[in-house]
């Protein structure tokens, strides 16, 4: 066996380390413009920090955030020492004013959340919208957001998609909102805390019917899971198996999720356990919204399997 390195066509690390370094360095050493700088950090994992992100908050003035010690652990990682200011949903209405006149007087301001993008579900959106009208520079510095993670491992189309936040935490609101949520012809992202989330995927199966979905937990963190599913099945695994930590829905737009054979034999498995097979192909269409006679034909075939 050569004792010479495998040579491959790959980067070394070093030099990739190098052009990093490079790039970062040119980054840090550019002129940073007065304005408010949007800028997303990571949605778990400490290294999805763009470099644009790091150089920007390194040559901020002031970093404004929703929980200055939870923020401290990320800029301290990486050796930024801009100051750190509160800006959160219950201060908003008096720090405004405030981060108006840092950018009337100059500043580089920038906005960040606990995690990912500001502005999605977090505050910022008044600040941005006074920023613009008093005429100063808003400016994106993108990167992680947990909406656009989640559609892009779900497996469920990408070409429409719907980001609906949180659903209402009380029953009737959520399911009033749902019912509104049916009718959008696209795929939907919607936030969820793990106390609510089997009684949200069961009003979603119910409001918008068993189409397919998925729940994207943990993100880019060390239990990163993905259950993919029609939304019946996911409740149901909700229930005998609690998720923890953070996640969002994905659910599958209107007409577009063929309810799979699987699902269909799924359901039946159980009707027929207690159903004659003409009963159970009825509940199960009812209840899956598709047609009694694929229903029908499958528990046929279903039966017919049991015997041989
Ligand atoms: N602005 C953030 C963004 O762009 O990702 C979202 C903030 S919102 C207050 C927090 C919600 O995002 C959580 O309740 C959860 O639904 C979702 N979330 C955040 N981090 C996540 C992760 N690592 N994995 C899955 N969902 C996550």
């Amino acid at each position: 066996m050569s004792d010479q390195p495998p040579t491959t066509d790959k980067a070394s690390p070093s030099a990739t380390l190098g052009r990093v370094a490079f790039e970062l360095e040119r980054q840090l050493a550019l002129t940073l413009a007065p304005g408010l700088y949007l800028v997303a950090t990571p949605i778990g994992h400490l290294a999805d920090m763009t470099l644009r992100a790091i150089a920007t908050l390194a040559r901020a003035d002031i970093v404004y955030c929703e929980d200055t010690r939870h923020s401290r652990t990320l800029l301290a990682h990486y050796a930024i020492r801009a100051p750190l200011r509160p800006y959160h949903e219950h201060n908003a209405e008096e720090q405004r004013p405030r981060v108006l006149d840092d950018l009337a007087a100059g500043k580089r301001v920038a906005l960040i959340s606990d995690a990912g993008t500001p502005l999605v579900s977090d505050p910022g959106f008044k600040l941005v919208r006074d920023a613009t009208a008093e005429g100063h520079a808003v400016i994106a510095i993108p990167g992680p957001s947990a909406a656009l993670a989640a559609l892009s491992v779900a497996g469920l189309p990408t070409d429409a998609f719907f980001f609906a936040g949180f659903l209402p935490a009380k029953e009737g609101a959520r399911r009033t909102r749902i019912a509104e949520l049916a009718l959008i012809p696209a795929t939907l992202v919607i936030f969820e805390a793990p106390t609510r989330i089997a009684a949200s995927l069961a009003d979603l199966a119910a409001g918008l019917g068993n189409r397919d979905a998925a729940l994207a937990r943990e993100l880019t963190k060390l239990h990163e899971d993905v259950r993919r599913a029609p939304l019946a099945s996911l409740a149901e695994s909700c229930v005998t198996d609690p998720p923890k930590g953070e996640m969002v829905i994905v659910v599958a737009p209107p007409g577009e999720s063929e309810v799979s054979d699987a699902s269909i034999e799924e359901s039946l498995a159980t009707a027929l356990a207690s159903l004659s097979i003409r009963d159970a192909a009825r509940v199960v269409a009812d209840s899956l919204k598709v047609p009694r006679g694929r229903v029908y034909d499958l528990a046929l075939a279903l039966k017919r399997r049991d015997q041989d």
